[in-house]
């Protein structure tokens, strides 16, 4: 049962977490180069990168991304390659194709202007409710409340909520009692500030309560175990597969071929096939490349690497193949020779670049 406090009790505290939150917002508040700015463009990328990435694996690539694409239009007139190629390293490709389709319905229905509205926003491909308002709030000042991880986390601590982290349940109360605590002014910085204190403060593990600006008024601190909220999930344990993976050489390029499938879909990587095992994943790679007209030299792995997509742990197995006597198909729009310094700045996901580092003869190309 919720024995937490209803939404009606948090009226009575709301002014003075308001207080708290919003002056140490104003004095600890992180520079982040999305902070800097009003723009919404920005902000809409820095929320979509964001999303399942790490706060140190965006930083770095927030700043080229916008040199290549500086606003809406940029991105709407962008390819899906090239666009694709900028988010390399970044993953979750889906994000930057819907990025991408999203900009081009921004120029074609909405003159190019982000809409304000979260609920126009929330019809743009790729923006879930989340993503409509935490750009409603935090580029326009919308009094709408948004949760990610971080602000569920905080609140089922402070409010001591019940339900399992990641859960719709738990995000309907979080996103009630966050409505209640939005002042009129600076909602957007409320919103900024809880996630913040989630990131820096309010951490999953060994929370830092005695530095937190709201410590009296946390219900799950004065419980003595904060950790407890919100409840996790059971760890499932982690898938563990093989991958076989091809390289071949010629003239000083390596073949790369188009993926095709709902994960990493349209990028390029090396022929490879999947396994329980080594020699499983071998098999099937033997049989793919042999309808490229390729082959695989014998002999064991010239190199090995290690690659974790989500509960996926991927042992990855690298094979020399050759042309074989039939003429290589590997030509047309899905395959392609790139000189190896070209793949830095090609559509190639991180499991391709592993490879090519592993695999790749030094001072090819
Ligand atoms: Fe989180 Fe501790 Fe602050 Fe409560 S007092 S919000 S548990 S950091």
């Amino acid at each position: 049962m919720d024995r937490s406090p209803r939404v009606a009790d948090v009226r009575d505290v709301a002014p003075v977490l308001r207080r708290a939150l919003l002056g140490w917002f104003d004095r600890e508040k992180r520079t982040l180069p999305w902070r800097e700015t009003h723009d919404p463009y920005r902000i809409w990328v820095s929320e979509v990168m964001l999303q399942q990435t790490t706060f140190s694996a965006v930083s770095p690539r927030f700043a080229p991304f916008l040199d290549r694409f500086p606003d809406v239009g940029s991105l709407a007139s962008a390819t899906e390659d090239d666009v694709l190629a900028a988010w390399s390293g970044l993953g979750y490709y889906a994000r930057a194709r819907n990025l991408r389709l999203a900009a081009r319905r921004i120029v074609g229905e909405h003159r190019g202007l982000i809409p304000r509205d979260p609920a126009a926003l929330e019809r743009l491909p790729g923006f879930g409710s989340y993503m409509a308002s935490a750009v409603a709030s935090l580029a326009f000042g919308a009094r709408v409340p948004a949760a990610e991880a971080n602000v569920d986390r905080v609140l089922a601590r402070v409010f001591a909520l019940p339900g399992v982290a990641g859960s719709g349940k738990l995000r309907e109360r979080v996103l009630a009692r966050a409505a209640t605590l939005l002042p009129a002014r600076r909602p957007g910085d409320l919103t900024a500030a809880l996630m913040d204190l989630g990131q820096t403060i309010c951490r999953p593990r060994r929370p830092l309560c005695p530095a937190c600006p709201i410590e009296p008024h946390c219900a799950a601190r004065r419980r003595g175990d904060p950790e407890r909220f919100p409840r996790q999930r059971p760890k499932r344990s982690p898938v563990r597969l093989s991958l076989a993976a091809a390289v071949v050489q010629r003239s000083g390029r390596v073949l790369l071929v188009r993926r095709r499938s709902t994960w990493l879909d349209g990028l390029w990587e090396f022929p490879s096939a999947e396994g329980a095992s080594v020699a499983a994943a071998r098999r099937r790679l033997a049989r793919r490349i042999g309808e490229l007209g390729l082959e695989l030299e014998s002999g064991a792995p010239v190199g090995t690497a290690r690659h974790s997509v989500v509960d996926r742990r991927i042992e990855i197995s690298i094979f020399r193949a050759r042309r074989g006597r039939r003429e290589t198909g590997a030509t047309g729009p899905d395959a392609r020779w790139f000189l190896p310094r070209e793949l830095d700045g090609a559509a190639v996901p991180t499991l391709t670049r592993k490879i090519a580092v592993a695999g790749l003869r030094p001072g090819c190309g």
